[in-house]
């Protein structure tokens, strides 16, 4: 018998409501050893003027139980309100999100039977700080942030979760022929690691292909880790490809708390109807259970499920005719489920949890700091009068001694002292100022600079330093371009 875990709980908004109740009758009956604290997220609190969508004292209880299953919520129209989801995660330090995406066939419908490929996406960084400028007329600018340490808690990670869950094979995708510094540092991180798990197969694909790849042949493929914003979407589309987004669930990670959740919506058009599908949040429910070392009753509840599943019992959503047996509603589903309590899956492969998942982070690799020294700046500046000769004329004359201009891009192509009259340029212009005879710069260097910028008429709107570490550019060199 497990002591009670507590845990938090937000029924959420639109099906949320009936999917967790459904869900929480299942794992109860299951013999889950829970200590619910209940609290109120989404729509309400939303648009009780809380831009989060959560109320501060909720942080208190998260805090204290780590622990969360949430339903879904609304996100009411209208701007101003910051994702209850992304602030979750990036607050509680929920730095890996887990997501299975299984096919359950010939019970429910897929193109892909036998697939079985987990998604372990970075949770964190990315484009997802919401680190967006508006910068000219004509520009909007994201930055897209990815470091050391949180590349390397995501691919320990998911090699981790390989090794205890008797997977084979760890795959990655990036895009590191296009962004060299930011997903090149994924992509070097993950070989590195993967050479620390000789036991497991490992494979790198550049994200395009891969997203084809994993689309058209799921079975080739086993964990698949991957940075926040390409997750996001491959999730989705691998739930959707193993049968339905409405069966899958998904856990968020980390070192101190975590979060369990469905993948869907609120579906609100479906609120109140008892027809929504509760086996996402279920699903959901059971990685929690897993989590918090009470797998012999994730596994009793799963085989549950799968049962329900191969005795046709479906909701609407995954109902066939001549495959499914018995169209039910939200509560029937889960008092079949509940029925089923105890038995086993004929066909499909029933769960075997493993026993409590104690795994902990290992401390973080620190390596050498390199030497770092500034040998120029990128100047951005907003201008609309005319060529890049003629830019590139003026700004030659606002150099002197120490910082001499290199290079002018326009969204990233050389324009000046090359470039071709085809070339369509905005009013966004990147000019390259490097250190006259390689010599390291001060930051005074660059304050002078931005003063002859300033008083030769230019709008300077961001400059961004350009350091060499160990020697090496920090920086896309023009010669990449
Ligand atoms: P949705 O996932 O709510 O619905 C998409 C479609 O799937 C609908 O046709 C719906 O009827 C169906 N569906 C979804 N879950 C189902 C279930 N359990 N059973 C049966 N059918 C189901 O996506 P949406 O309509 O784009 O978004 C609705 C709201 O949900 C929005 O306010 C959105 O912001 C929010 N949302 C919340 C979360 C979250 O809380 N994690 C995630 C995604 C969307």
């Amino acid at each position: 018998m497990h002591t009670k875990t507590p845990i938090t709980v937000a029924y959420g908004d639109g099906i949320g409501p009936e999917i967790m109740q459904a869900t929480l009758d299942v794992i109860m009956a299951g013999g889950a050893q829970l200590d619910l604290d209940i609290i109120d997220i989404g729509e309400k609190v939303y648009l009780s003027g809380e831009v989060a969508g959560i109320q501060p004292s909720s942080w208190d209880s998260l805090r204290r139980t780590k622990v969360f299953l949430k339903a879904p919520i609304t996100t009411p129209q209208g701007g101003g309100f910051k994702s209850l989801n992304v602030t979750t995660r990036t607050t509680l330090g929920l730095y890996a999100n887990v997501r299975p995406c299984v096919s359950y066939d010939p019970f429910i419908r897929t193109k892909h039977p036998g697939m079985n490929v987990i998604i372990v996406r970075e949770n964190e960084e990315d484009v997802y700080g919401g680190i967006e400028y508006r910068q000219t007329q004509q520009m909007a600018e994201c930055l897209r942030l990815i470091s050391r340490p949180g590349t390397e808690r995501i691919v320990r990670f998911a090699f981790e979760y390989a090794r205890r869950n008797n997977r084979k094979k760890v795959t990655c995708f990036a895009k590191d022929n296009i962004m060299k510094i930011t997903d090149g540092l994924f992509h070097r991180i993950f070989d590195e690691i993967a050479g620390q798990y000789a036991d497991l197969e490992h494979e790198f694909w550049i994200v395009d292909i891969g997203a084809a790849k994993l689309a058209d042949t799921p079975q080739a493929f086993d964990v698949v880790v991957l940075p926040n914003l390409y997750g996001d979407i491959l999730s989705d589309v691998a739930a959707q490809i193993a049968g339905s987004v409405g069966l899958a669930g998904s856990a968020n990670i980390g070192d101190m708390c975590s979060m369990f959740e469905a993948i869907h919506g609120s579906a609100p058009r479906r609120a109140g109807q008892n027809v929504a599908n509760p086996s996402g949040l279920m699903q959901g429910a059971i990685l929690m259970l897993v989590h918090i070392g009470q797998s012999d009753v994730a596994s009793r509840v799963q085989n549950a499920w799968l049962k329900t599943i191969e005795d046709g019992i479906h909701t609407y959503d995954i109902y066939k005719e001549g495959v499914s047996r018995q169209k039910v509603g939200t509560k029937e589903f889960a008092a079949a489920v509940i029925a089923r309590l105890g038995q086993q899956p004929g066909t499909l492969p029933a769960a075997h949890y493993a026993a409590a998942d104690e795994w902990k982070a290992p401390p973080l690799e620190r390596p050498r700091s390199e030497r770092k020294v500034m040998v120029g700046v990128d100047v951005y500046v907003e201008w609309n009068d005319g060529k890049p000769q003629d830019l590139g004329s003026r700004l030659r004359q606002v150099g002197g001694a120490t910082l001499e201009l290199d290079t002018i891009f326009n969204r990233g192509t050389i324009v000046w002292p090359s470039g071709l009259p085809e070339t369509f340029c905005t009013d966004h212009w990147r000019a390259r100022f490097l250190a006259t005879n390689g010599k390291a710069l001060e930051h005074g260097d660059i304050v002078t600079l931005l003063t002859k910028v300033n008083d030769a008429g230019f709008d300077c709107i961001k400059t961004e330093n350009l350091y060499t570490f160990d020697g090496v550019p920090g920086y896309s060199s023009a010669e990449a371009q």
